[in-house]
This record gives C-alpha cells, sequence and structure tokens, in this order.
C-alpha cells in the first residue's frame, strides 16, 4: 500500500515525502483511514517506534480547520521529551498546512511562556497532562471546542500516576468528540481508560495485546549474581559495534554501572532521575551523536527517549513488571529496524522468564556468554573492517609516508600485520587469557524451554513477600500543598531513579503524608531524598520503619486493598 492510497491530503503527502517515508508503516496502514473519518474512537496497541506519531498526527492535522484558531486537537503524553516529539513531528507533518500552529504545554518550563503562546492561539495543544490541567485551571488553555483527543502511550501516562489528571481532563472535555488512544500493553488500567471514556473504540493491535515487537530477539544469559557485571563487560566485549541501552532498577545501580564502564574504558554514561534538564540533554545529545554507545538508564529517566538506531537493549536486571520489560524491549527495534533485548539473569530469576515468554507471546532463548577465544576473534574482525572501511586521505598523509616506510622497511608484510593486530589487541588478549567460563549450568528445566507450572505454595509465598518486602517513608507535604499522590510518585520516581511500581500505598495526609516502596528500592530513596525541592518548597523524606501488614492478611481489607489516593489504586511488586 502507498501513501496516497490513504486518504491523505496533498499538502500532507507532499510532507511526507519530503521526509523520506515511502510506503506507510503497518499502524498508519491501519490506522490512518479509520481516523481521518474522524467518526469513531480509537484504541491503537503499538509500541514506541512502530510510527504510531504518524499514524495518529497526520489524520490530527487533516483534521483541523486552520482558518479557525481555537484549540480543536491535543495530544496528552507521558513526558516532557515526548512532548517535544511529537510537537517537532507534527511540525514536520503540516510544514505545507497554511496558519496551522501547534503548541507544546509540559511541567519543568515557565509556565508564563506557555500561557502567552496559548493566548496568541493554537489548534493543537501537545501537553503532559499535569501541565496541562494547570493551564485549563488557569484558563489559558481552553478546550471547549476540542473535537480530538489523542492519549499516547496511555500506559506510561499510568504508570507515572497521571491516573487523576487524565480523569479530570477527559471529564472536562466535550462530550462530542473522538478519542485516540495509543499504547504499548492493555493493561487494567488502560481498559479503564478506554471503558470510561471511549464508546464503542475500533481496536487496531500491531500483534497480540501486551505483545512485544515482531523484530526482537529476545535472549537471556544465567550468571551468578557476583558475576552480573563480568557478564554484562564480555557481552559488551562480544559485540563492538553495539548502540545500546542498558537499564538497571534504580539510580544507585545505574551511576554504578555506568561508573564502572567508564573506568573500564567503555563509552558508557547514565541517565537517571537525579540529573538536572541541562545535563541530560547533554547526555542525550553525546548518546545521539554516538560519542557514547552505551546509555546506562532507569526505566523512568529512559521514559519518551526516542532514538532510532539502538541495536540491543540489556536488562542488566530484570523488571517486576511485564510491561516494563515490554517497553523497555521496545527501545530497540524501531522504525522497522530490527534488534536484539538481552537479559542478565541469576538462577533465582529463571522463573521470570518463562512468565515473561507467557504473558507477552515470546520467545527468550537461554544462551551462552561468549568465551575469551569467541571475544577476542568478534573484536579482531571488527578492527579489521574498521581498517578495511577507513577512508585514507592520500593528500594529508602523504608527506608522513616515507618516513612510516622507513620505519617499517625491515618487517615484511606477515610481521606487519602480526604487529598492527597486537598493538590493538594485546590488552584483549591479556584479559580474556585466563576468563573463564562464568555462565550457570541449570539444574533444572531451561528458561526458553517453555512454559513452567506453578509450584501451589508460590502465590503463599509471593504474598508473603509482598506483605513484608516494603518500607514506609515519611514526606512532609500533603493536601493543603495541593499534593496528590501521582505526585509524590513522580517526585519519588524522579528524585530516586526507582520505576514507579516499586511505590506501593500512598496515604495522603493533611500536611504530611507516607508511602511505601519496595525493599529493594528503600536505598535509593533514602540517599536520594535529601535537598529535593518541590514547588520551591524544600521536602524532607524520613523512614518511617518496615509496614506492619502481617502476612496472612491478604489483599481484601489491608492496607493495600483499602489504599486511597494512590494514582493505580493498587500496586504489585
Ligand atoms: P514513532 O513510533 O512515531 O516514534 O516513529 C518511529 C520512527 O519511524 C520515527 O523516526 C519516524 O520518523 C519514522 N517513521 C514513521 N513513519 C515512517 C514511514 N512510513 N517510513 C519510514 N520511517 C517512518
Amino acid at each position: 500500500m502507498k501513501f496516497d492510497e490513504l486518504g491523505l491530503r496533498p499538502d500532507l503527502l507532499k510532507a511526507i515525502t519530503k521526509l523520506g517515508f515511502e510506503t506507510p508503516m503497518p499502524i498508519q496502514e491501519k490506522a490512518i483511514p479509520i481516523l481521518l473519518e474522524g467518526k469513531r474512537d480509537f484504541v491503537g496497541l503499538a509500541q514506541t517506534g512502530t510510527g504510531k506519531t504518524a499514524a495518529f498526527g497526520l489524520p490530527l492535522i487533516q483534521m483541523v480547520d486552520p482558518v479557525q484558531s481555537h484549540t480543536q486537537g491535543v495530544v496528552l503524553c507521558p513526558t516532557r521529551e515526548l512532548c517535544l516529539q511529537i510537537t517537532d513531528d507534527l511540525t514536520k507533518f503540516s510544514r505545507h498546512v497554511q496558519g496551522l500552529q501547534i503548541a507544546a504545554v509540559y511541567g519543568g518550563a515557565s509556565i508564563m511562556n506557555q500561557i502567552r503562546q496559548l493566548k496568541s492561539g493554537a489548534q493543537i495543544i501537545v501537553a503532559t497532562p499535569g501541565r496541562l490541567l494547570d493551564l485549563i485551571e488557569r484558563r489559558a488553555a481552553k478546550l471547549e471546542q476540542v473535537s480530538t483527543i489523542v492519549l499516547d502511550e496511555a500506559d506510561e501516562m499510568l504508570n507515572m500516576g497521571f491516573k487523576e489528571e487524565l480523569d479530570k481532563i477527559l471529564s472536562r472535555m466535550p462530550e462530542k468528540r473522538v478519542t485516540w488512544l495509543f499504547s504499548a500493553t492493555m493493561d487494567r488500567g488502560v481498559a479503564r481508560i478506554a471503558q470510561n471514556y471511549q464508546h464503542d473504540p475500533v481496536e487496531v493491535s500491531l500483534g497480540g495485546r501486551n505483545e512485544s515487537a515482531a523484530n526482537i530477539d529476545h535472549l537471556c544469559f544465567m550468571v551468578h549474581e557476583k558475576d552480573r557485571y563480568q557478564a554484562l563487560k564480555r557481552i559488551l566485549d562480544f559485540l563492538p559495534q553495539i548502540y545500546g541501552l542498558v537499564f538497571c532498577r534504580t539510580r544507585a545501580e545505574t551511576q554504578q554501572v555506568a561508573e564502572k564502564l567508564m573506568q573500564d574504558g567503555y563509552q558508557a554514561e547514565s541517565l537517571h532521575g537525579e540529573l538536572s534538564q541541562s545535563q541530560r540533554d547533554a547526555v542525550m545529545r553525546k548518546f545521539r551523536n554516538k560519542n557514547i554507545t552505551i546509555l546506562v538508564a532507569t526505566d523512568v529517566a529512559a521514559r519518551g527517549l526516542d532514538v532510532d538506531d539502538i541495536t540491543h537493549v540489556i536488562h542488566f536486571k530484570l523488571p517486576d513488571e511485564i510491561a516494563t520489560y515490554t517497553h523497555r524491549s521496545g527501545r530497540t527495534a524501531r522504525a522497522g529496524k530490527s534488534g536484539v533485548s538481552i537479559a542478565l539473569i541469576n538462577l533465582h530469576e529463571r522463573r521470570r522468564i518463562s512468565d515473561l515468554e507467557r504473558r507477552n507471546n515470546i520467545k527468550i532463548s537461554l544462551e551462552k556468554i561468549p568465551d575469551g577465544h569467541a571475544i577476542c576473534e568478534n573484536q579482531l574482525i571488527a578492527l579489521l573492517n574498521k581498517v578495511i572501511d577507513s577512508p585514507v586521505n592520500e593528500e594529508d598523509i602523504k608527506e608522513h609516508l616515507p618516513a612510516a616506510y622507513e620505519a617499517l622497511c625491515h618487517l615484511d608484510k606477515k610481521e606487519i600485520i602480526k604487529r598492527f593486530i597486537s598493538v590493538e589487541f594485546n590488552h584483549f588478549l591479556e584479559y580474556y587469557r585466563h576468563a573463564g567460563d562464568i555462565n550457570v549450568k541449570p539444574k533444572f528445566k531451561e528458561p526458553g524451554q517453555g512454559n513452567q507450572t506453578q509450584r501451589p505454595d508460590n502465590k503463599k509465598r509471593r504474598d508473603k513477600f509482598e506483605a513484608y518486602n516494603t518500607a514506609r517513608f515519611s514526606i512532609n507535604v500533603g493536601r493543603q500543598n495541593q499534593i496528590n499522590a501521582g505526585a509524590i510518585v513522580r517526585l519519588v520516581c524522579t528524585h530516586s531513579g526507582i520505576p514507579a511500581n516499586q511505590i506501593g500505598e500512598i496515604n495522603l495526609g493533611r500536611d504530611e503524608s507516607t508511602f511505601e516502596v519496595s525493599k529493594d528500592a528503600a536505598e535509593a530513596v533514602k540517599t536520594s531524598m535529601n535537598n529535593v525541592e518541590l514547588d520551591g518548597r524544600p521536602i524532607k523524606v524520613r523512614s518511617a520503619g518496615n509496614s506492619p501488614r502481617p502476612p496472612q492478611g491478604g489483599r481484601q481489607g489491608g492496607p493495600r486493598g483499602g489504599r486511597k489516593g494512590g494514582p493505580q489504586g493498587r500496586r504489585r511488586y
């Protein structure tokens, strides 16, 4: 199928051609004709990188009347980065549309500039939910005549605790509008949004629900916990051309892994919530320019990250949530390319692999960590390819060549090759000379060999784990500071780098609140929440002890079951 068969206007087709898009990607082929009719609500289950921005962006632009200056379309998305990316894409798609104004509004930037921009008129607003709500309340964003609302990465917006804001925004939208919802996964929260705010939507899915992209190879390596970092290094050494993302679970771990990699000579840096916006932008610039080729990131910090050619995603540690694994993996294999998702696991995590396979309908094959010989061979081939592909600037080297010929004239061709390889290579050979095998030899059914039946006592053990493995903190803000649970989740995630799913029950008080995090994440919260401010107010987070829940209490009636004000109603660890 071609773009001009989808029903798009010539001015949009011209812009697409200029962008070099030749044929529509599957989600575009499926969604654009439906969305252009402008009548039906829509659910698109698609990962980031599948071309979904154009899938909703082109019809959205075509639906808008640029002669009218009022706001007609709104796109909601979870992060500032994604907000800017979508705005940039929409601006490119609409370069031949006269009079169309697109405004990006997001938190963490001057609200006054955004108010000014909205006052001067924007037919399309691209926004993060918190800031848009603020602007609606200040009467700067006027949405009474909006006819199309797009929820992009709906699952991520819920993960980031925007449930309350979404509910408020959607309930204030005109009844007569269409709602297009895009999400990588269809979990309960997203299904609830669809149920409450959509009417008989058309559902289009790339693959099954909660399914990963088909062009990703999923691998895992099993090592002892003590060898996890060694295993990472071996994988990186085995892949000299890697342009990859390494995911860690906490900010502290992210920093630690990135620092070790840098010390060990890798072109790596970390991306986590403690970086200021300008530091974050600098890291991203280096990554995009490929001055660094390995980015070590927390899940929260990597949200909205839109880099097209990532070759590998490495889960240094597996996330708790299936959806997070899908999101992480979806950072590779974008724009029709293929990619590899690699999980490092220890013996105790093997069952999680079966779970991921079953729930995502994928196959994760257990591979062996390459040995020193294989690594050295790959490095050598990469080096030789680099030599072969290096451009020779005859003019510039001409005057230096005689000295070089003279210095090497006593060596024949074979000797020169040997020495040249040794210069680049001795450190690798030396490092891997005595490198042993760090693969764990499993004595059980291996991951990647199909699903395993759960032992009957699993649920009991998991409940016990959930009940005891949490720590509670108090925080000196509450309802009187106009704080909701979502704001607490975002504050904690941004500063500690822990994923939102590590936060459990949140109890909002008048001027003090408490929240619960998994024990694994407690250290990161303790060490990173000093010197933090919220709206100019110093924030104090103190340990409030372990959660006093009895293990047999179950969910119903326990504090978790009876949780109020939590962004997702119920969280799992
Ligand atoms: P998205 O999922 O919207 O972030 O898109 C992922 C990448 O694919 C972006 O870099 C887009 O510019 C690119 N893209 C989108 N549609 C097409 C297309 N039809 N042909 C080629 N590239 C595309």
